[in-house]
């Protein structure tokens, strides 16, 4: 479709649009725009706003509605980013430098040893039991307010710990975090979605387990905490675990965090994200770096992070779109790394679906075991 046809088609759906019956800006690629479902192009104003970006406005149903599309099409998460308009973001912000040098090399090598895969395992199939964690569901908020508790037990010993929920304005299902307050408001986040999703249907009450999409994100995110509260870490800046809501609508929760860290203009040093890890896609690799839509001097770090703590074949790759989270920081102007289970284009095919069960890796967690390494390689070189 020319850019001539999209402007005719621009002001149609400005014309016949209600602007009342749409709610949240979504932004898709200009090129995705000519495969989208007709019933959402048709009745939404489209704003163009920038040379490969079109804005959206819709409600809760088209959202859902392109996610089913977006994971169609590209067999993938997301393809789409809700909940803000592209007139609020890419500010620059300048966060504190990320460290060039490993200089906590016997904390971490006395950490990473106590991270134990049949805890991982637990906690995938305990958070993968919930019949769904759609993000509309009665279940997906019980289940995020039951990891609030978790976490809060987990590090009930720890004085400067506390875990809250961050309510969203649309939609019940809370964001969980966790901070652990360092001398330094600086915050070095680590992240994960607990929603799910099934794609085969409309039905928000479909069976939608998640485990490995995103159960061992989530699985990862637990083990490293229970490991610095074991060992009454105190960090230097604050530590801050989130697990967000509505990642496969839209990154709709990361979105509205990240807005929330930027309105309050709170300092961060870098955002990990943690989404599918236990799943070898990939033969050769232990794991993939994320390179696009990331930050390269937080990738540098976490090179190092790899090949001095974690010793294990590695790879770039790239998304080629918003795929997760991270992206919503590095939208907002955040340094963000993305650390993945295979290469994309070996993916688990069973995410979305009824399907995406423990067993699919074997009823163990050994390929994410790593994961909760690095992450608590990341959480003490990033707190120097
Ligand atoms: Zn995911």
């Amino acid at each position: 479709m020319s850019v001539e046809n999209l402007m005719l088609l621009f002001i149609f759906s400005f014309m016949i649009s209600s602007p009342f019956s749409h709610a949240t800006p979504v932004m898709v690629s200009a090129s995705d725009l000519n495969s989208l479902p007709k019933s959402i192009i048709q009745t939404t104003p489209i704003k163009f706003v920038g040379p490969s970006t079109v804005e959206l406005d819709l409600n809760d149903e088209e959202i859902t509605l392109l996610a089913q599309h977006f994971h169609k099409l590209k067999g993938r998460c997301g393809g789409f980013v809700t909940g803000a308009s592209v007139n609020e973001t890419h500010k620059s912000f300048s966060s504190a430098t990320i460290p060039s040098e490993l200089k906590r090399q016997p904390e971490v090598l006395n950490l990473i040893p106590q991270v134990e895969e049949s805890r991982m395992s637990d906690t995938i199939k305990w958070f993968s039991s919930y019949p769904t964690r759609f993000y509309l569901t009665d279940e997906g908020k019980q289940a995020m307010e039951d990891l609030a508790k978790k976490w809060r037990d987990l590090t009930k010993d720890l004085p400067n710990a506390e875990v809250t929920l961050f309510q969203h304005k649309d939609w019940a299902q809370p964001t969980v975090v966790l901070k652990i307050k360092g001398l330094s408001p600086e915050e070095i986040i680590l992240g994960g979605h607990g929603d799910s999703i099934n794609t085969d249907t409309n039905d928000i009450h479909a069976p939608a387990p998640g485990a490995d999409d995103n159960a061992s994100g989530i699985s990862v995110l637990t083990e490293i905490i229970r490991v610095l509260a074991k060992n009454k870490y105190q960090p230097k800046s604050t530590l801050t675990f989130m697990a967000y809501s509505a990642e496969e609508v839209g990154l709709r929760g990361s979105m509205d965090v990240s807005a929330y860290y930027l309105d309050q203009g709170i300092p961060v040093k870098g955002v990990l994200q943690f989404d599918g890890t236990n799943f070898k896609g990939s033969q050769e690799l232990g794991m993939i770096l994320v390179e696009d839509l990331t930050s390269p001097s937080l990738n540098n770090l976490m090179e190092k992070l790899i090949n001095t703590y974690l010793k294990l074949p590695w790879a770039y790759d790239r998304c080629g779109y918003a795929c997760s989270d991270h992206y919503s920081w590095t939208f907002r102007g955040f340094a963000s790394t993305f650390p993945f289970e295979s290469r994309l284009n070996e993916e688990n095919s069973h995410i979305h679906t009824p399907g995406d069960l423990f067993s699919v890796s074997g009823n163990n967690a050994h390929h994410a075991v790593p994961f909760a390494r690095l992450g608590l390689a990341y959480a003490l070189e990033m707190d120097q």
